[in-house]
């Protein structure tokens, strides 16, 4: 039996599977993938992500509004997201506040209006996690130095950020906050310099797997539909990037996820 690894970023209710989640949970399951962190992008996928997680012994879901989605979002979903959340406090699967965070690469988000409003729904979903006591999983993409301003300012029990791409200096500030750092496909391509230099050289403590299926397909695969059951593989490459046995980075990277994400570590030791 291969050691248990952890998806700490799939979206699994994601049209472009063309399979059922659990068809997915289920090949990822057989690989050793024991766990699966499903996160929510909008209001209108908030029931399917914790439906998702009451189906399938290896999901749990997090709830949040994705800055790629806050064009459609209004106001009245900050206040249904922390009414659910209220009572999601009662569901041992669900774990976090997310999908949040800031996208400065798309340029529609970055300049304008929707700069201005994917601010505030960060800093209305921080506000959420903070009252609530609970992690956040963010979605960093040219926006780690505000990501991390609005994280100083209102303080959360950490995280994690996904998909991570900065500079050693960024990383030392959000593991200094509680978060740990996603590492998935894009650590795969060798052209990745500065990815692999961090995830060669970062302290293992901080660092989680994911796939971020179905994107950020992994070299091997690109640029066919990405899957949790790519998630062993992957969790190869880092091994090899750090010259450890594939059996530590399993052992450890689990254990990180169970440390930011409290609630997944409850649930890991019933
Ligand atoms: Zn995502």
């Amino acid at each position: 039996m291969p050691a248990a690894l952890i998806d700490s970023h799939c979206h699994l209710d994601a049209a472009e599977f063309g399979r059922t989640p659990a068809e997915i949970a289920d090949e990822a399951a057989a690989l050793g993938v024991r766990w699966i962190v499903v996160p929510a992008v909008e209001r209108a996928n908030f029931d399917k992500v914790a439906a998702i997680a009451r189906q399938h012994p290896s999901c749990v879901y997090a709830l949040g509004i994705h800055p790629m989605y806050v064009k459609q979002a209004d106001e009245q979903d900050l206040a249904v997201l922390r009414a659910l959340v209220a009572q999601a406090m009662d569901d041992p699967r669900f774990v976090a506040i997310g999908e949040i965070g800031l996208d400065f690469f798309i340029p529609e988000l970055k300049d304008g209006p929707l700069r201005d409003k994917q601010a505030h729904f960060y800093v209305e979903q921080l506000k959420i996690a903070r009252d609530f006591d609970l992690p956040v999983i963010l979605h960093v993409r040219r926006s780690q130095d505000q990501l991390l301003k609005q994280l100083r300012r209102i303080r959360v029990r950490g995280g994690i950020a996904h998909a991570f791409n900065g500079s050693e200096q960024q990383a030392a500030a959000f593991t200094g906050l509680g978060f740990v750092l996603g590492f998935g496909g894009a650590m795969t391509f060798t052209r990745a310099l500065q990815i692999r230099r961090l995830a060669a050289s970062l302290a293992m403590d901080s660092i989680v797997l994911e796939t971020d299926a179905p994107d950020i397909s992994p070299s091997w695969l690109h640029p066919a539909v990405n899957v949790p059951a790519q998630l062993p593989r992957i969790a190869a490459e880092l091994a090899e990037l750090r010259g450890q046995p594939v059996a530590d980075i399993a052992q450890q990277t689990t254990q990180n996820v169970a440390r930011v994400l409290p609630r997944l570590g409850s649930l890991m030791m019933v």
